[in-house]
């Protein structure tokens, strides 16, 4: 038996439901905020995720899906977003739009990870990516979308903020980080061991134990911002407060991606267990200039849907919310005889076409087996057609639910069905 590679997902029918659920409301605060959604190609260049990703980062280091072409270039399976959407916003001149450009998707991602509840080889993300705001509302704005969008689902969950400065502050900060984490050296992994000369703020996000207690002692970055940084945080957080937006400022928070500067956040939820952050995201100033395109700010986040969908199941179970279930058919045709099959899915075909949910038998099944059939699909109403009704044009219309019948004309049954 063929199986599916290891940690990827098979999302069946009453699963897909939530999906879809989730995924609308994701549509839906979007537009709301005047987001359009961008498509782009599954795989790109791995040389752009290399230099829009950072070769220092856990992604390009260990999580790429690599492959060679025929042609012998190297490609890769979208790691994330930004950089693909930075580097078709560039290909595509959509610099030339008026500022703010707005972008979302919804799309999937493989990293090439060790798979485990919440964290699979093939992942999907609700991402937004806005350029030319160079603001801290814009900031705010960003992160409201992720905020509405997981209140409206109600996931209860923590928003956590911090600054990472900018270019101008940030090797101060770095230098403060290399001194404390070097008096540790022998205590730390191996992988933070090669950080503290790569990239040591990489040391905040590791997940060992006796990294994070000796991070927890670290130097903060939010007291080693530059003047302009430090005015652009307060402004976030009186902004957000302004909003009704919670915040945690977390100092610990400095996201995995090379390319941030100033404002990372992240939102975590309070119901599932180790993979507990469904959003994260930042701003990404330097990141257009770094492929090649103008100086155009940007700011953005990227919130897993397969983490989401595991809070909205959990929230569902301690009744915190309810989940949607699936459209049940307002009528099942049962029909019995050649003529009487014909008539139903000419009538169920109408009624589609209305707009209306509606089912017949194209099994074959005997009248007692269509009945019972009908219960599990849980149609509201069961139409029993045979040679007689066709005859005198007229059939028994029963409500499922009651019990209740009642004569209906078949020659005006698409209407009647369509205004009960
Ligand atoms: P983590 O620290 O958990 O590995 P990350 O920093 O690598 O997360 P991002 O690149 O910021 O994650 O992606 C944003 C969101 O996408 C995450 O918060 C998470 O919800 C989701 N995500 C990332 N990687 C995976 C994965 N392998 N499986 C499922 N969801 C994922
Ligand atoms: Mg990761």
């Amino acid at each position: 038996m063929i199986q599916k590679p290891k940690g990827t997902l098979d999302i069946l029918p009453e699963e897909a439901l939530l999906w879809q659920y989730a995924e609308g409301i994701m549509r839906e605060t979007a537009e709301k905020y005047g987001f359009f959604e961008t498509r782009f190609p599954t795989f790109e260049s791995s040389a752009l995720f290399r230099r829009g990703v950072g070769s220092t980062t856990d992604i390009v280091q260990k999580e790429m899906f690599t492959m060679d072409d025929r042609d012998g270039n190297e490609l890769c399976l979208r790691p994330e977003g930004t950089a693909c959407v930075v580097r078709s916003l560039i290909e595509n001149g959509l610099h030339n739009e008026p500022m703010p450009l707005r972008l979302y998707y919804i799309t999937n991602f493989f990293r090439y990870e060790k798979p485990q509840a919440g964290r699979s080889r093939e992942f999907y993300q609700f991402g937004v990516e806005m350029f030319g705001a160079p603001t801290a509302n814009a900031d705010a704005t960003v992160i409201s979308i992720a905020d509405t969008v997981l209140r409206k689902i109600g996931i209860s969950n923590t928003l956590n903020i911090n600054s990472i400065g900018c270019p101008e502050c940030r090797p101060k900060y770095r230098q403060a980080l290399v001194e404390y984490f070097s008096a540790h050296e022998e205590e730390l992994c191996p992988t933070c061991r090669e950080r503290l000369k790569t990239n040591p703020l990489r040391i905040l996000d590791c997940k060992s134990p006796i990294c994070s207690a000796i991070a927890a002692e670290c130097p903060k970055t939010v007291d080693y911002l530059c003047e302009d940084c430090e005015t652009h945080f307060t402004t976030l957080k009186s902004s957000l407060d302004a909003m009704g937006i919670e915040y945690t400022v977390n100092p610990k928070i400095v996201r995995g991606l090379d390319y941030y500067v100033r404002t990372v956040f992240e939102f975590i939820s309070d119901d599932i267990g180790a993979q507990s952050t469904v959003c994260g995201g930042g701003r990404y100033d330097g990141l257009v200039e770094e492929l090649d395109g103008p100086a155009l700010c940007g700011i953005g986040f990227g919130l897993g849907l397969t983490r989401l969908v595991l809070a909205m199941k959990a929230n569902a179970e301690k009744g915190k919310i309810v989940l949607p279930e699936k459209k049940t058919p307002k009528l099942y045709v049962a029909p019995m005889g050649e003529k009487a099959a014909q008539y139903a899915v000419a009538l169920v075909h109408k009624l589609r076409l209305a707009g209306i949910i509606a089912d017949c038998d194209i099994v074959g099944r005997s009248l007692k087996a269509q009945m019972k059939y009908a219960d599990k699909i849980g149609a509201q109403y069961a139409l029993v057609i045979g040679d007689s009704e066709l005859e005198v044009g007229t059939a028994q219309l029963k409500n499922l639910r009651d019990g209740e019948k009642m004569d209906i004309g078949l020659a005006d049954a698409e209407k009647t069905i369509i205004e009960l």
